[in-house]
């Protein structure tokens, strides 16, 4: 690349959306030049699922996936819902938003490797490894492009011997689609004023595992979820476990980055799932090959901001478009994506971006709208909250006349002092683990003498108020380890340890004073995800 370029339109980030609006582009007008950027190594290095995946936009972006080789290769066969204590197991009714009767078993990562093909087919300009750091405005304040990172710094902010300028990409419309918490994405929000301020944007924190099963526990297109135990009735949390293909099992665990108890570690939490009695013998026998964790939106239809600003479009995870009851956003992150793509078509070709119109029309906004009030439930706790979802579900089915509101994740917490202390079991090695050993099977890396990507808007704040006030909650809720209080001399210090990192983005949204801020760390950077 040289150090300027000039696009019609540029896509940051590579996952469902982003590639779904590159490959919409393109099939309305071939003549149209489209950049698309990855911050990770390649495409599906960062990208994170369950994942059932539900094709209905893809039907739409490419009906004839099935000749093309799409890698959907297990059906959705059966659904199981159960109600876990600490030693029994209750199977419900599976609510109606979790029947997933017409749906795949995949890797997400392997479905955005496929996409990424269709659209280089199709002449879009993939450049994985390429993060976009900045946004680049006119004189207006309007966007116009975007700023890859600078390579060969080091951690003091000079250039090495390896040192190579970013690149100006300048396009007509950028559209962003980094997913859950882009930090791009943030900065525009705020920028533009898209978000109401009572309407913020409510998160969890997801992990996942696969493991190869012994084959005769293993039953194919199997798909179940599980709530209750290990968490307790105030907080919000459940467990998955999909039977893929070749003997593989997708097991994950979402907790609701609106939990209070400062000593809540989600990643023990999920290791504490695996050992119940009834589900244990899963994995007795089985070998863990994959580890990873990611954030997700929570907050549903009433956190979705605007979705154009002066000079592009937000996307996908990036706008918030997750179906929570369904934990899926795979289809609509793709349906936004083509949405705005026409959108942003219409700009081309008459100054007026469609997108929120087109969107509000679609089927992505009925469904989002539909659910709208079942995640907000869950605040009064685990009852109350299915009490409330059955109402929505099967009494005003959607229609109720009111909307309930979300919270700031970051303003949950209470006070350590206020707070039960948990003492979680120690790893077994087997079926349960540290996160040092998890972390490892992400892959991930990070050239160390880079300048830190997790900065602390004020130094201060790590001890005088996360450690005195909520005894640094960031040592638990990272799931890769960065964060640990160190205490050699006489006074405690925060030791963040970014190589580690696998950009779940948990702590740009849980720090009770917002004092992390993620920025992405060098091209390249982060986990390598095999086949999440
Ligand atoms: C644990 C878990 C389980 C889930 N289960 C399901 C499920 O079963 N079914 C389902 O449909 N959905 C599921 N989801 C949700 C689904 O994964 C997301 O809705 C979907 O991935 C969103 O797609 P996206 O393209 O908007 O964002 P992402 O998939 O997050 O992709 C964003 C991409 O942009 C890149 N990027 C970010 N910032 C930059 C930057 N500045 N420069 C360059 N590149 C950048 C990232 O590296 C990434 O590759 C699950 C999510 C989680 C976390
Ligand atoms: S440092 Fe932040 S973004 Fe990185 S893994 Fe930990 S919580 Fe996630």
């Amino acid at each position: 690349m040289s150090e300027s370029m000039n696009y019609d339109v540029v896509v940051v980030g590579g996952g469902p959306a982003g590639l779904s609006a590159a490959i919409r582009l393109k099939q309305l007008d071939p003549n149209v030049s489209v950049c698309l950027l990855e911050k990770g190594s390649e495409i599906g290095a960062h990208i994170l699922s369950g994942n059932v995946f539900e094709p209905r936009a893809l039907d739409e972006l490419l009906p004839d996936w099935r000749d093309r080789g799409a890698p959907l290769n297990v059906q959705a066969k059966n659904d199981h819902f159960f109600y876990l204590t600490q030693n029994h197991k209750f199977r419900l009714p599976t609510p109606p938003q979790m029947n997933n009767h017409g749906n795949y078993i995949i890797s997400l990562g392997a479905l955005c490797r496929w996409l990424a093909e269709q659209a280089t087919n199709l002449g879009v300009e993939i450049y994985p490894g390429f993060p976009a750091t900045h946004l680049v405005k006119n004189d207006a304040g309007q966007i116009i492009g975007v700023k890859t990172g600078d390579m060969g710094v080091d951690k003091d902010g000079s250039p090495t011997e390896l040192y190579q300028p970013g690149i100006e990409i300048f396009a007509k419309q950028v559209i962003l689609a980094e997913g859950c918490r882009g930090s791009l994405t943030e900065l525009t929000i705020k920028d533009y004023n898209l978000r109401q301020p009572d309407s913020p944007q409510t998160y969890g924190i997801g992990f996942k595992e696969i493991w190869q099963v012994d084959p005769s526990k293993h039953k194919e297109g199997l798909i179940e979820h599980a709530i209750g135990w290990p968490m307790d009735h105030k907080t919000y949390g459940g467990a998955f476990i999909y039977h893929a293909e070749n003997h593989q099992i997708y097991v994950g665990y979402v907790i609701g980055l609106d939990y209070q108890n400062p000593f809540l570690s989600p990643f023990d939490e999920f290791q504490r799932f695996k050992s119940h009695p009834k589900i244990r013998d899963l994995f007795d026998g089985a070998k863990r090959i994959a580890y990873g964790a990611r954030a997700l939106n929570e907050g549903g239809w009433q956190a979705v901001p605007k979705l154009t600003f002066p000079g592009g479009v937000l996307v996908g995870c990036a706008a918030g478009f997750l179906n929570v009851p369904k934990i899926k956003g795979s289809h609509t992150a793709m349906k936004s994506g083509m949405l705005a793509a026409e959108g942003v078509m219409e700009f081309l070709n008459s100054g007026h971006n469609t997108y929120n119109e087109l969107l509000n029309q679609s089927w992505v906004a009925d469904e989002l709208k539909t659910v709208r009030n079942i995640r907000p439930g869950f605040k009064w706790g685990l009852l109350p909250g299915l009490i409330n979802a059955a109402i929505e579900t099967y009494v005003t089915r959607g229609k109720s006349p009111w909307t309930l509101s979300n919270h700031k994740d970051h303003e949950s917490l209470s006070l350590a002092t206020e707070s039960k202390a948990i003492d979680y079991p120690k790893p077994d090695g087997k079926i349960t683990f540290d996160r040092l050993s998890s972390v490892y099977l992400c892959n991930t890396s990070h050239e160390e003498n880079q300048p830190v990507h997790l900065r602390l808007r004020n130094p201060e704040i790590a001890i005088n108020h996360n450690y005195k006030l909520y005894d640094s909650p960031e040592q638990r809720y990272c799931p890769a380890n960065v964060y640990e209080i160190v205490k050699t001399g006489s006074e405690p210090y925060l030791q963040i340890n970014a190589a580690n990192c696998i950009h779940c983005k948990t702590c740009d949204i849980k720090d009770p004073l917002q004092n992390i801020q993620w920025v992405t760390p060098e091209g390249g950077s982060g986990p390598n995800y095999g086949g999440m």
